[in-house]
C-alpha cells in the first residue's frame, strides 16, 4: 500500500516547533514533499533536517503569515521547487495574553487576529490560486476547541479561532466543485511549547492538572495526535470530507 501522502507537495506553516513540527515529520513519513514556513527560520531548519533524515524532499521559507507578500512568496517557492501544490496545513498561530475583554487593547486584538485569522486568509488565497492551476488540492486550517467554546480572558483568541472556522467553510463551499477541499482541525489542549510557556507562569500554578481534568480522556493531547489527523484530512482517504469542524480534543467539546 502506498503511503497516504505519496507524491503530494504540501505547505506547513508554524513548522519550527509544536504541532507544525510534528505535522512535518508525520507528512514526511507519509510520503509528502514539504515547504516548511515559520518566522523562526532556525527552528524551521531544525525541523527540515529531521524531515530530510526521514527521506523527504523539503524547502524552508522564512515567512510571517500576517504579511501577504511573504505568504505569496512561500507558495511561489513551493511551486518553483516542486512544480505544483497539492496540500497545505495552515497552522501558524499565537496565543492570547490573558487580558479581560474590557481591558483588551486594539494592538493586542490585532496582534492575535493578524496572525491567527488574517494569516489563514492570506494562506488560503495564495494556496487556492496555485491549486486551481493544477486541478485541485486539500487544505487543513488549525482552529481550536476555543473556536467553538470560550474561556475567560481570551476574547481575541476565541474570536480568531471562530473566524478560522467560518473562513474554512467559506472556502470549502466556494471551491469544493473545483476540486479543493478545506477543513478545520479543532485541537483540545496539546503539549507544545505554547502550552508549556503558559502553565510555567507563576500565576497559572495548578492550571496543568485542571486542564488535564477538563478533557474526558484525562490528559492533554500530543502534537503527533493532531499531525496524524492532518495527514488523513490531506490524503485522498478523506476525499468526501469538506467544510468540516474536525475535533481532535479528547472529548473536550463533548462536555
Ligand atoms: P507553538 O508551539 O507556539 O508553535 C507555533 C509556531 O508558529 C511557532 O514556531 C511560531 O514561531 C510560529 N508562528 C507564530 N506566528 C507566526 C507568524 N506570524 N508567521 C509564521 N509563523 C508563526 O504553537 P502550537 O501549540 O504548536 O500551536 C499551533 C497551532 O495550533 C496554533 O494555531 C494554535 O493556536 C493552535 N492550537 C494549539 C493548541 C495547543 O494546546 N497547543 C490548542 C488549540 C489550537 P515563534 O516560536 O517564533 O513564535
Amino acid at each position: 500500500m502506498k503511503p497516504m501522502l505519496d507524491g503530494k507537495v504540501i505547505v506547513v506553516t508554524g513548522a519550527a516547533r509544536g504541532i507544525g513540527r510534528a505535522a512535518a515529520y508525520a507528512m514526511a513519513q507519509a510520503g509528502a514533499s514539504l515547504a516548511l514556513a515559520d518566522f523562526d527560520e532556525d527552528g524551521a531548519n531544525t525541523t527540515a533536517a529531521q524531515v530530510a533524515r526521514l527521506g523527504a524532499r523539503c524547502v524552508v521559507v522564512r515567512a510571517d503569515v500576517s504579511r501577504e507578500e511573504e505568504v505569496a512568496g512561500l507558495v511561489n517557492a513551493a511551486v518553483a521547487r516542486f512544480g505544483r501544490l497539492d496540500g497545505a496545513f495552515n497552522n501558524a498561530g499565537i496565543e492570547q495574553r490573558n487580558t479581560p475583554l474590557h481591558l483588551l487593547s486594539e494592538a493586542q486584538w490585532n496582534a492575535v487576529n493578524d496572525v491567527n485569522l488574517k494569516g489563514v486568509f492570506f494562506c488560503l488565497k495564495h494556496e487556492i490560486r496555485a491549486m486551481l492551476e493544477t486541478g485541485g488540492g486539500a487544505i487543513v486550517n488549525t482552529s481550536s476547541a476555543l473556536g467553538r467554546v470560550a474561556i475567560p480572558n481570551a476574547a481575541e483568541y476565541c474570536a480568531s479561532k471562530g473566524g478560522v472556522l467560518g473562513l474554512s467553510k467559506a472556502a470549502a463551499v466556494e471551491y469544493g466543485s473545483q476540486g479543493i477541499r478545506v477543513n478545520a482541525i479543532l485541537p483540545g489542549v496539546i503539549r507544545t511549547p505554547m502550552i508549556d510557556s503558559l502553565v510555567s507562569q507563576p500565576q497559572f500554578a495548578g492550571l496543568l492538572p485542571a486542564l488535564e481534568a477538563r478533557h474526558p480522556i484525562g490528559r492533554l493531547g500530543e502534537p503527533d495526535e493532531i499531525a496524524q489527523a492532518a495527514v488523513w484530512l490531506l490524503s485522498d482517504l478523506a476525499s468526501f470530507v469538506n467544510g468540516s469542524e474536525f475535533s481532535v480534543d479528547g472529548g473536550y467539546l463533548a462536555v
